[in-house]
């Protein structure tokens, strides 16, 4: 197709489509090029121009007014539908503001140089692309929070599974194509765990509704948003992250391995979707019975209040509520989780001595004393096992 170059910059295109469920702007935008037999950026470049190239930034997270009312003028589409395609409706339930700028809680950062993508922010779920009449790329495939696909239960990818690149739809032939290989991004995918998929279902119905069930009473998405990321926070970062794994992981299950990354101090967003895979099945875990659980692993861990609402500013009463409880009483662990710790503590460490049981259990001294392995053979109980052991038959 050959138009006058003034087809661009006022009259509506000759190509039209409708945006998708949950279509990104740029998605839109890739497709609308292609249906004109053009290549996105050639398109783009049309209609802008060459000086400030669309592509080269995140339109997804940020786009113009000016921008939009192009894309209306071109399309036929209202200003908010166009909007709609972007993070903006996310504003108020994921706390991400106005701001222009890129870095924005739960939105996976893709750090454009010129017109590459240079981390793997776009995650794409291999079975969508395989049942996708139109393939397309969705505005949940950039969220954090979210690492498997709700519908197909199958793990997100966030590089091209054929040369490890990540992705550029923009430079592709085709959305389910990778632009550097030119392999298919569409394929089986590989199973998701069901507590990850229970999870992620919830996230997305409470990100829908504007609010969710928390701890017993409604709370607002934006408050419950900001306290699991504190917790996913907490168990990445700082000095007490790895207790509170290994706490989270010898009760509850899990993985309790350090997260890759290069800080010391990183944002979720930051991490690839392998480790906040490991990071959100923990975070599940640990919103089960929320607060009882969670209070009960972190006072295990030495984790405390003053710690857990560290860089928070204003803490959500709901969260400060659940913390007083850590506050006033020590958590005693039961007998069944001290059991529990110490086989935990024999799996990795092959022995569960007092100093390790003490540090995950602290305040069942009774119960340390009847589940740790002895680092030296005893030729007679000590006698503090003996007292301890008296203690926990006259509780039965
Ligand atoms: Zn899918
Ligand atoms: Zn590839």
């Amino acid at each position: 197709m050959r138009f006058g170059a003034e087809i661009w910059t006022s009259a509506p295109w000759p190509y039209r489509p409708q945006p998708l469920s949950d279509e990104l702007l740029s998605s839109y935008l890739i497709r609308t090029a292609h249906g004109l037999s053009m290549r996105p950026v050639t398109f783009t470049n049309a209609v802008w121009g060459s000086r400030d190239l669309l592509f080269g930034q995140d339109i997804d997270n940020y786009a113009p007014a000016a921008v939009i009312d192009r894309i209306a003028t071109g399309t036929g589409l209202a200003p908010h539908a166009i909007l709609g395609m972007t993070f903006s409706p996310w504003r108020d339930d994921l706390d991400i503001g106005e701001r222009s700028i890129s870095r924005k809680p739960w939105i996976l950062p893709v750090s454009i140089v010129s017109n590459d993508r240079r981390r793997p922010g776009l995650q794409f779920c291999p079975a969508c692309f395989a049942s996708d009449p139109r393939p397309y790329l969705r505005r949940t495939w950039r969220l954090a929070f979210a690492t498997v696909c709700t519908i197909h239960k199958v793990e997100f990818c966030d590089r091209c599974p054929h040369c490890r690149s990540t992705l550029q739809p923009h430079r592709s032939p085709s959305l389910r194509t990778c632009y550097s290989c030119g392999g298919d991004l569409a394929g089986a995918g590989n199973q998701a765990s069901r507590r990850l998929v229970t999870q992620t279902r919830a996230f997305e119905q409470t990100l829908r509704d504007g609010w969710t069930d928390f701890a017993g009473k409604p709370i607002y998405a934006y408050l419950y948003f900001r306290i699991v990321r504190q917790i996913a926070a907490l168990l990445v970062n700082g000095k007490r992250a790895e207790k509170l794994r290994q706490a989270a992981a010898a009760a509850l299950g899990g993985d309790d391995v350090p997260f890759n990354k290069p800080n010391a101090r990183q944002p979720v967003e930051y991490l690839h979707v392998v480790e906040r895979r490991r990071l959100f099945d923990l975070v599940a875990r640990l919103l089960e019975d929320f607060p009882e659980r969670f209070v009960g692993i972190c006072a295990q861990a030495g984790v405390w209040r003053s710690h857990i609402v560290k860089d928070m500013g204003d803490v959500p009463f709901e969260l400060d509520e659940a913390l007083c409880a850590l506050d006033r009483t020590p958590y005693y662990p039961t007998d069944a989780e001290v059991r529990a710790a110490a086989e935990y503590l024999r799996r990795v460490k092959g022995i569960a001595t007092y100093r390790e049981l003490k540090a995950l259990c602290s305040e069942s001294r009774a119960a340390i004393y009847k589940y740790m392995d002895y680092e030296r053979e005893q030729t007679s109980p000590s006698k503090r096992r003996l007292e301890a052991l008296k203690i926990l038959h006259s509780q039965k």
